[in-house]
């Protein structure tokens, strides 16, 4: 099989300006951070609480929904994986359009199962009819999806939903940059998981922690698969202060999707053709199209912008959005390579 290949991570304290993994550019909150100074040794010592209650409340509490309607990992990758070990065997097959999250096929490589890649039409289009005639055992929709920005309706959701026998996954890593959220669609339907993550909104993607929201019809057949221990007591702890902290999430969302719109207007001057975003990303189209140079050419100076060398992304770059200071300094360095 072919494993995953992340983004660059370079070394702590380097100066590189790195905008390829969507991390945020604002710390975690400050009450993430005080949790983290109180971690006793103790805690440590010992096994920690295979469902990462004190977190599960907290999500509880933010999102309002019921406790057991909630499954917490190792980041929102352990849940998409546990989802697959739980749905996907020999002719029970995992569909998604494409381009979208290259993860959700490394994790069916491991499985005795096969993927089907439905590619998106024009303009990101969502191939419903394809996605229900191919039925799935697991189906997953990035919402919004990665690299392109865009979000889907949720009434194409609740078609997929209502059509398909399999489980639709909704990955909404994203969903703190958005307007709206397709959440509502786990109380009508006991085939609908919507996950979530701490790593992009929260900004704690080196804590790795995530979580899955459904019917707990759904979510019984999910805990026999997964490690009884993926999620560790820091992370529970932490996670749980970050998400008890709402209004400073809110907060840098709001700063980030404004730079967003700053970066977009930037990059169109430039002559970059862009798709509409609701991430912290841009999806961007160099106008000569010589994205792999450019991509080259920027991290030679220090910046990290991620270049997919795929069909239908080779003469693109998906850029996360920065603090306007960063944002500024890539837009200077893009100025001669166009
Ligand atoms: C970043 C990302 C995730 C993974 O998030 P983690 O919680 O860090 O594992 C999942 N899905 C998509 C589409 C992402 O971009």
């Amino acid at each position: 099989m072919t494993g995953y290949v992340p983004g660059e991570q370079p070394k702590p304290n380097t100066t590189i300006i790195k905008l390829n993994t969507n991390e945020n550019p604002y710390p975690p909150s400050p009450d993430a951070i005080v949790a983290l100074q109180n971690i006793q040794g103790e805690w440590l010592r010992r096994y920690p609480d295979p469902y990462a209650n004190e977190f599960r409340q907290a999500v509880s509490a933010a999102l309002g929904v019921p406790l057991d309607w909630i499954i917490v990992g190792n980041g929102s990758d352990d849940i998409l994986n546990v989802i697959i070990r739980a749905c996907a065997e020999p002719k029970r097959n995992v569909v998604y359009p494409v381009p979208t999250y290259v993860l959700y096929r490394t994790l069916t490589a491991m499985q005795p199962a096969e993927t089907i890649e439905i590619p998106y039409g024009d303009d990101y289009h969502l191939p419903i009819a394809d996605l229900i005639a191919t039925n799935g055992a697991v189906t997953f929709i990035a919402s919004p999806n990665s690299p392109s920005g865009h979000v889907v309706a949720i009434d194409e959701l609740r078609q997929l939903a209502t059509a398909l026998t399999g489980v639709l996954v909704i990955d909404e890593a994203y969903v703190d940059f958005a307007e709206g959220s397709a959440l509502p669609l786990v109380q009508e339907f006991e085939n609908v998981i919507v996950t979530r993550t701490l790593s992009k909104g929260y900004s704690l993607a080196g804590l790795r922690l995530g979580f899955g929201i459904a019917q707990p019809s759904l979510l019984s057949g999910l805990f026999k698969v997964k490690d009884s221990y993926n999620i560790d007591a820091i992370a529970n702890a932490v996670g749980a202060a970050a998400m008890r902290d709402q209004a400073y999430k809110n907060e840098c969302a709001a700063k980030v999707k404004a730079s967003r719109t700053k970066l977009a207007i930037d990059l169109k001057q430039l002559g970059f053709h862009l798709w509409e975003s609701h991430a912290n990303f841009l999806l961007a189209q160099p106008p000569q199209g010589n994205a792999e140079q450019i991509y080259l050419a920027l991290k030679e100076r220090g910046i990290l912008v991620r270049y997919f060398k795929q069909a239908g992304l080779s003469d693109k770059l998906r850029i996360s959005v920065g603090t306007d200071e960063q944002n500024q300094l890539l837009v200077e360095a893009l100025l001669p390579l166009v």
